[in-house]
């Protein structure tokens, strides 16, 4: 076919075959619907090359059966891409309903990736429910453990102390002193006391029972003030008392016990029906005689307090309301 026989097809056809469209130009200008012809299929080259490249934006003005499928197409592209976004955002109940097999492939994987996503929050939520377990019962363990210490403790308390005047009762007493004696051998001297309360029955015969405990308390109060830190004191029975001082010599010692003798004489027990004098008497024995020694004898703690007791009764003896101080062989007032 010669190109000058049928120049309006070889125009068709280039515009068909060519990278860059022929312009419309001489006769073919003049030829009924050439122009339009030649613009739609210009205007559907530019399309299928935006396509081509990926842009599925350009606006299709062209009318026709070819332009208005390419736009039904465009139209459906545009929409899938919307519908990417959208299980890139998370929503995977997205579905292609045109493409075929990519369709098919694309509904696949949404929906796989639907029922992962729907196992994972199912396994969160066991998780998280699992945490809060855990949480729950790290809380109960540890409030059990409190009070479980809380009680220990309380136990603690009331196996140590006497339940009345609150002073250490008298086997805790013992034990803690003959801990503390054993400072002696390094040269750290220490003394026992023992204290009665003086015509005790009387206090009680006068005044009750009740009144008599209160004494006892208020005894213990006072005699705890006057107590230096290291010092400590111990129920020995009835209305006995024990007290160790240590790091200090028979001078000290006898200081402490005169002030202690003092503050119980010149504080009255105050009882309902008003105050009443009370006074005690003190047996001391000093903790010396093995000082820097190699080691104590048994039972060095029996020994001391029946030292004390026996002070304890001679300053009854000559009178009560006084300190007695144990010397070996003798007692020294
Ligand atoms: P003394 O000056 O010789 O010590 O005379 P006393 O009357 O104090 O004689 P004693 O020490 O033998 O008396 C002890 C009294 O203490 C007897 C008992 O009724 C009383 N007593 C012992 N324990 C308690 C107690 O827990 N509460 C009360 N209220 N009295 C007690
Ligand atoms: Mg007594
Ligand atoms: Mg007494």
């Amino acid at each position: 076919m010669e190109e000058k026989e049928y120049p309006a097809l070889e125009h068709i056809r280039r515009l068909l075959k060519d990278n860059v469209p022929p312009p419309l130009e001489g006769e073919l200008v003049e030829l009924p619907y050439f122009k339009e012809i030649h613009e739609e299929l210009k205007g559907i080259r530019e399309i299928m090359y935006s396509f081509s490249a990926g842009d599925f934006s350009p606006c299709i003005k062209v009318r026709g059966i070819i332009p208005g499928c390419m736009k039904a197409l465009q139209s459906r592209l545009q929409h899938m891409i919307w519908q990417v976004q959208q299980v890139q955002n998370g929503d995977f109940s997205q579905k292609v309903e045109f493409l075929g097999e990519f369709s098919d492939a694309f509904n696949r994987m949404t929906a796989q990736l639907n029922s992962t996503l729907k196992a994972l929050t199912n396994k969160e939520k066991a998780l998280s429910a699992l945490a809060e377990n855990l949480r729950n019962e790290v809380n109960l363990r540890n409030s059990a453990m409190e009070a479980l210490e809380k009680s220990e403790s309380q136990f603690k308390y009331l196996a140590s102390h006497d339940p009345l005047t609150g002073a250490l009762n008298r086997r805790s007493f013992m034990e803690k002193a003959s801990v503390e004696l054993n400072n002696i051998l390094l040269g750290v001297p220490c003394g026992i006391i023992m204290m009665d309360i003086d015509h005790f029955k009387n206090f009680n015969d006068s005044f009750g029972h009740l009144a008599g405990d209160e004494a006892l308390r208020h005894a213990v109060r006072i005699i705890q003030s006057l107590l230096r830190k290291n010092d400590f004191l111990g129920r020995y029975g009835g209305e006995e008392f024990v007290f160790l001082f240590s790091r200090a010599d028979e001078t000290t010692g006898l200081a402490i016990v005169e002030r202690v003798r003092e503050a119980i004489e010149k504080n009255p027990v105050k009882l309902e029906s008003g105050p009443v004098s009370i006074t005690a008497s003190f047996g001391l024995a000093m903790a010396e005689e093995y000082l820097q020694a190699q080691s104590l004898p048994d039972n060095y703690i029996e020994t001391l307090i029946n030292n004390a007791d026996s002070a304890l009764y001679e300053a009854k003896r000559s009178g009560r309301n006084r300190v007695a101080c144990y010397k070996p062989k003798s007692i020294v007032y």
